[in-house]
């Protein structure tokens, strides 16, 4: 749980051009405000380190793409860096890093579609420390079951109004199937689609390794994606990684994925920004991959993705 006192929010107001700052342990919202009473409106989470947004330009884009897709008028991103520069400084003066290892943020920028009858949209920053869970879980790796969600991999292309590829504030579904995996003693979920293809965590994009020889001898190392047109959230973390992996040498694929593929992977990961890498151990209680290599291809990945600005 994170506690008002860590959390430090800046609003986006026309009236201040580097945003306006506010009170987290005191009320700030209308309640005909429709990101409450609807869940009408669209966020992102990113992660600061040394009190730099990692992959800023990439979450930026997204929220205007999430804002496309919602009809809806996101502010400006160059409104949008100040904000989250004011909100970063004042987090470290109020509770300054003990250590390099220790100084990292959670940022998250939220749009609601406003008060009933508002003309602008409601926007702000908020930042707050990274809870112990998702630290322990890029070491400890986690153990996931597979959930169905509900629809096949051509919903998104076929009903857009599903908002399936925007990441809105419509994430009752996405906790729902966590507490369920929670219920089951899993640490987390995959969903598959209606017709059997993998998609994605309800907070986290799947990644999957396969390591072969190649005729002389060298290994071949692949790395896969379900295909982003299947109805998932384009992941920035999976996006960043797939570039560096590119220049590190590795070979990519976009799925299709079924379950198996999962079962069948040498490595399984749920990648975010946030949490980062974290290794899947287990996949409705049968335990994926070899735990040596499975730990070799986390730490490249992981020196990998902390390249990434
Ligand atoms: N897929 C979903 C549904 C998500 O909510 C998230 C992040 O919260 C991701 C994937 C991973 O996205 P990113 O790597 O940009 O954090």
């Amino acid at each position: 749980m994170t506690s008002p006192a860590s959390v430090v929010l800046v609003f986006l107001d026309s009236a201040f051009p580097d945003g306006r700052l506010a009170d987290a342990s005191q009320p700030q919202l209308l309640v005909t405000d429709q990101g409450a009473t609807r869940g009408d409106g669209a966020f992102e989470t990113m992660l600061a380190v040394g009190g730099n947004v990692r992959k800023i330009q990439a979450h930026l884009d997204r929220l205007d793409g999430s804002g496309k897709a919602l009809d809806l008028a996101i502010p400006g991103q160059d409104q949008w860096r100040r904000a989250i520069a004011a909100a970063i400084a004042e987090h470290r003066s109020q509770h300054p890093p003990v250590s390099d290892a220790d100084d990292e943020l959670v940022v998250k920028l939220v749009v609601t579609r406003g008060a009933e009858g508002a003309a602008a949209p409601t926007a702000w920053v908020q930042v707050s420390p990274v809870g112990a869970g998702a630290r322990r879980q890029r070491e400890t790796g986690i153990d996931v079951i597979l959930l169905d969600r509900g629809y096949d991999s051509d919903a998104a292309e076929r009903a857009p109004w599903l908002l399936l590829g925007a990441k809105t504030l419509s994430y009752a579904v996405n906790m729902a199937a966590l507490r369920h995996a929670h219920k089951q003693g899993a640490d987390d979920v995959i969903f598959f689609s209606s017709d059997g293809r993998v998609l994605e965590g309800p907070t986290s994009t799947v990644l999957l390794a396969h390591v072969d020889k190649s005729d002389d001898g060298t290994p071949v190392k692949r790395l896969i994606t379900p295909q982003l047109d299947s109805g998932i959230l384009a992941g920035t973390s999976q996006g960043a990684l797939f570039k560096a992996a590119k220049e590190a040498g590795w070979e990519l694929g976009y799925g299709p994925l079924v379950p198996q593929d999962l079962l069948d992977a040498d490595a399984v990961w749920l990648i975010s920004s946030v949490r980062l890498l974290a290794p899947v151990n287990r996949i409705d209680g049968q335990e994926i991959g070899t735990p040596s290599l499975q730990k070799e291809l986390t730490a490249e990945l992981n020196e990998l993705f902390a390249g990434i600005q």
